[in-house]
């Protein structure tokens, strides 16, 4: 009897507690609202300007505000066409390129995107900016973060005790929710599973050809950076995006349905 309470309690709270992944239609565990992700999102991206230096490269830096706002134009059509905006309440985009040697690019919940100067020689030009933005805006707007830490919530407390620690444990929670999101010494190194990668490659390349790019250029910038690891120190940036030659053959299977939004232009 209990066993079925239990078994009806986790249904319910699963049933309850889903997201649909927008593009894909994948569904997705979601045990906390944007409403409280976003906030800590937006103090951990200040906290980053603050403790690093923006590139005074003007050309690069334009190019990634540019790009990153063609690709912002992009999505809040995508979402307006499927009925969907309200997923983008609370959303306070913003890009900034970051003076770092480190091979890097990331997007924080709510549209909070970061490039570091160490992979521009590596997207080459406003193509390989539109193809890393893409990915990592992708991952924003799949809510990964929120799903990562929605699964960490259960693994660390069970199911069970899970409503009330979430009333009586704020600091747990919110370490959990930090981590998941990628923040503190793990800010920007998140590495996220086979399935979020290959599904913000599929999202990714949408948003890029609404945005008026080329999605052909996906795998040419995923070449260049195969050939980078190549080198003795790998780029950081294949730490947490393993296996291009992998994401090279499934991109290609992909692009097809993306040239239909590119053709749209
Ligand atoms: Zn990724």
């Amino acid at each position: 009897m209990i066993k079925k309470i239990i078994v009806l309690f986790l249904l319910g709270l699963f049933l309850y507690s889903c997201a649909t992944v927008p593009v894909t239609g994948r569904k997705q565990l979601s045990l906390v609202p944007n409403s409280e992700i976003l906030p800590l999102s937006y103090d951990q991206y200040s906290q980053v300007l603050q403790e690093n230096k923006l590139s005074d490269n003007q050309q690069w830096t334009a190019m990634v505000k540019n790009v990153g706002n063609k690709i912002k134009g992009a999505v809040e059509q995508y979402m307006k066409q499927k009925g969907l905006s309200d997923q983008l309440n609370g959303y306070s985009w913003e890009f900034n390129l970051i003076e770092s040697e480190t091979v890097n690019a990331w997007c924080m919940p709510g549209g909070k995107v970061a490039f570091y100067t160490g992979i521009m020689p590596i997207c080459k030009d406003e193509k390989g900016v539109a193809v890393v933005m893409g990915h990592e805006v992708a991952h924003a707007i799949a809510n990964h973060g929120r799903e990562r830490m929605s699964e960490g919530l259960v693994a660390n407390l069970g199911l069970s005790s899970l409503s009330a620690a979430m009333g009586q444990n704020p600091t747990l929670t919110q370490q959990l929710l930090l981590q998941s999101v990628g923040i503190g010494t793990q800010l920007g190194m998140l590495s996220f599973s086979r399935t979020h990668e290959s599904e913000a490659d599929e999202i990714g390349l949408i948003f890029m050809a609404m945005a008026g790019y080329d999605p052909r250029e996906a795998p040419k910038f995923w070449e260049r950076m195969a050939a980078q690891s190549s080198g003795q120190r790998p780029p950081e940036f294949l730490s947490t995006h393993p296996h291009p030659e992998t994401r090279i053959a499934d991109l290609n299977k992909q692009i097809p349905e993306a040239l239909k939004y590119y053709k749209t232009q």
